[in-house]
């Protein structure tokens, strides 16, 4: 009963009030998590999204790590240069969609990227200081990518106004359309229907998109709810973006490294970002990391206009380098097991199965306007639990399902099968 006194203190004493489950961990082991009373955990979370290759990390990973602290790994990577940094960013921008020169910033954090990324933007034209994002985004928490998430009203509201200048617009949910109207059901309608209120609406009427300077997404929305968009919406996206000179931003800081069975998630729908924000798994599940990796001609106009102090650690880099390396190999896997998520989870009773690779999401609903069931998705969470399955939520009644990619098909269908356990005993 270790765990429910740490629980407890843990309470009193630490500031985060987001925890779903009352887990202590104490070690990982591949797909596995112990909690401090020894009990035993199946992983489809990946640590939301940071141990893609799985806990603690890749055994090569670890290995390449250990190497690099013992020589250097603080080392002022936005004051003076080290070789991992220079290794991980020409890695990035030969990995990265678009056969442009490129260039790499290093932060710390997912959100760091995405400010990073605005501040790119920003500096790029001065007569374009407007940023578009979308309703159910998640950029992060600082203030600049909190003025761009629109995913849960808490994580805002009071803590406005926010940065000024940022417009938002529908994201082309095919299960449930932000207007609630009949006929945007098929995807070439959601996807005219969204492009339709950017340019009749927010275009005619909020702002000249020629003082817009960019538009930010996340090529599957995670923290809004796991919703995948229609196939050709990000390149009708980059014709209307192209249109009026706005910059794409792709936010892959939770979709990226492999999730969705391409290195980057984007590259499932033929599009070409101008900012790549990244952070969690690139850091192996073992170092904080941020990256944001952005066509040279962005890059910022004077020294010292960007910086920070951790940036470019050259452990932090040397992980890098290696998870990339394995991610790649891992890829053809991703795509295999994800056949089989997408199996067994379109036989389970759930009300939407969407998903790429082993990034799936399922939903729980009620009724024809398909009234979010909260209650009945916390409680599979809960239950699952219980039976040492770890899940979590995403949006007002979605599950994310992401298991580390070196998951194995026997632990693929153990979770599977406790997860279709619980749904069954609750619907
Ligand atoms: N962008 C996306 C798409 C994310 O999912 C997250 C984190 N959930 C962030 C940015 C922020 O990352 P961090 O928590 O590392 O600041």
């Amino acid at each position: 009963m270790e765990s429910r006194k740490i629980v407890e203190e843990s309470e009193q004493f630490l500031a985060t009030s987001t925890r779903e489950l009352p887990l202590v961990l104490d070690r990982g082991e591949g797909v596995w998590l112990y909690d401090v009373d020894g009990n035993k955990y199946l992983d489809f979370t990946s640590g939301i999204g940071v141990n893609n290759l799985g806990w603690p990390s890749h055994p090569e990973v670890i290995r390449a790590a250990e190497a690099q602290m013992k020589k250097l790994a603080h080392s002022m990577g936005n004051d003076f240069y080290n070789v991992p940094q220079l290794e991980l960013a020409k890695k990035l921008v030969q990995l990265t969609p678009g056969e442009f020169p490129k260039k790499v910033f290093f932060s710390n954090s997912g959100t760091e990227a995405v400010e990073a990324s605005i501040k790119l933007i920003k500096q790029s034209d001065p007569k374009r200081k407007y940023l578009i994002a979308f309703i159910g985004s998640f950029h992060g928490r600082t203030f600049g990518s909190l003025s761009l998430t629109a995913s849960r009203p808490v994580q805002k509201y009071l803590f406005g106004p926010t940065l000024p200048g940022v417009f938002h617009i529908p994201y082309p949910n095919p299960f449930r359309n932000p207007w609630h109207i009949n006929g945007y059901e098929d995807p070439d309608s959601l996807i005219n229907a969204v492009l339709e209120y950017l340019e009749s609406w927010v275009f005619a009427h909020l702002v000249d998109p020629e003082e817009v300077a960019g538009i930010i997404f996340e090529p599957i929305q995670g923290e809004g709810g796991y919703v995948v968009p229609p196939k050709g919406f990000f390149s009708q996206l980059e014709k209307t973006a192209r249109k009026y000179g706005i910059y794409l931003i792709d936010d892959e800081v939770q979709m990226g490294m492999g999730r969705t069975g391409k290195m980057f998630a984007i590259e499932n729908f033929n599009s070409t970002p101008d900012v790549i924000t990244l952070a969690k798994a690139l850091g192996g599940g073992l170092y904080p990391i941020g990256a944001t990796v952005f066509r040279k001609d962005l890059d910022f106009k004077k020294k010292g206009m960007h910086s920070n102090t951790f940036g470019g650690n050259a452990v932090a880099c040397a992980i890098g380098v290696k998870t990339l390396e394995i991610v790649k190999e891992l890829l053809p896997r991703v795509n295999e097991l994800g056949k089989l998520f997408q199996e067994e989870l379109t036989q389970m009773k759930v009300d939407d199965v969407r998903g790429l690779g082993l990034a799936w999401g399922i939903e729980f609903v009620r009724g024809e306007r398909k009234e979010p069931d909260t209650k009945t998705r916390d409680k599979v969470i809960e239950e699952s639990f219980k039976k040492g399955l770890l899940l979590l939520p995403a949006g007002k009644s979605a599950i994310r399902i992401i298991p580390p990619l070196v998951i194995s098909e026997e632990e693929a269908k153990v979770g599977l099968s406790i997860l279709k356990e619980v749904i069954n005993s609750l619907r």
